[in-house]
C-alpha cells in the first residue's frame, strides 16, 4: 500500500470511485493533476462542478440538458413519430452518431428483479404519458442486449402493443451481453435499420 500525503489519498480515492479507474490508474491521474499548473486542476474541478450543477433532466425525454425542454424534444427536424427507447443517456450519444431522426426516451435503467429494480424503478410511467396523443406511432426499444435490456424490451412490448403501436426491436447484430455505447456507429446503424416488429 502506498503511503501518500492526506490530500493525495483523498484525491486518488475520489478518483478511483469512478468507473473503469483502478487504483493504479487512480494514481497516474492524480499526480499528473498535481504536478500541472494550479490553473488547470481549477479548470478540471470548476467543469466537474459546473458539469453537475447546470445539467438537468428534460422533463420530456428524460435525456440529460442544459435547457429543459432538450434540443432534441424542441428541434423541428426530428421525426416526431418515433421514439427509441434506451437506458441511459450515454446511449442517447451513441444513436445521435447513427442517422437516427426520431425522438429518445430515456429509462435510467432496466428491469432486473435480481438487484430488486422493477417497472416502477425506471422511467416507463413518463413514457406512457408521451403516449397518450397520437402523434408516436412507433416505439424502437433500444435497451442493451443483455439479460436487462431484454427483460425490460419484453416488458416494455407487452405494455405498449395493445395500445396499437408499431412496438420494434434493434436487430442483433450487436454483441451479445454488450452494451450500447461500446457499439461502433457501423453496427448500431445497421441494428437500427434491421429493427423487428415484436
Ligand atoms: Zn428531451
Amino acid at each position: 500500500m502506498a503511503i501518500y500525503a492526506r490530500p493525495i489519498a483523498r484525491l486518488v480515492e475520489e478518483l478511483a470511485k469512478l468507473p473503469g479507474i483502478g487504483p493504479k490508474t487512480a494514481q497516474r491521474l492524480a499526480f499528473h493533476i498535481i504536478s500541472g499548473t494550479r490553473e488547470n486542476a481549477e479548470s478540471l474541478a470548476e467543469a466537474i462542478t459546473q458539469a453537475k450543477e447546470k445539467t438537468i433532466y428534460c422533463s420530456i425525454c428524460s435525456n440529460l440538458t442544459e435547457a429543459d425542454p432538450c434540443s432534441v424534444c424542441t428541434s423541428v427536424g426530428r421525426d416526431r413519430s418515433m421514439i427509441c427507447v434506451v437506458e441511459e443517456p450515454k446511449d442517447v450519444i451513441s444513436l445521435e452518431r447513427t442517422r437516427f431522426k426520431g425522438l429518445y426516451h430515456v429509462l435510467h435503467g432496466a428491469i432486473s428483479p435480481i438487484d430488486g429494480i422493477g417497472p416502477g424503478d425506471i422511467r416507463v410511467k413518463e413514457l406512457l404519458e408521451r403516449l397518450k396523443d397520437d402523434t408516436v406511432q412507433e416505439v424502437i426499444l433500444g435497451t442493451d442486449p443483455n439479460v436487462e435490456g431484454e427483460a425490460t424490451a419484453m416488458y416494455l412490448a407487452r405494455l405498449l402493443k395493445p395500445l396499437g403501436l408499431k412496438v420494434t426491436r434493434m436487430a442483433h447484430g450487436m454483441p451479445v451481453g454488450s452494451d450500447l455505447e461500446y457499439v461502433d456507429e457501423v453496427t448500431l446503424a445497421k441494428a437500427l435499420e434491421g429493427r423487428r416488429e415484436v
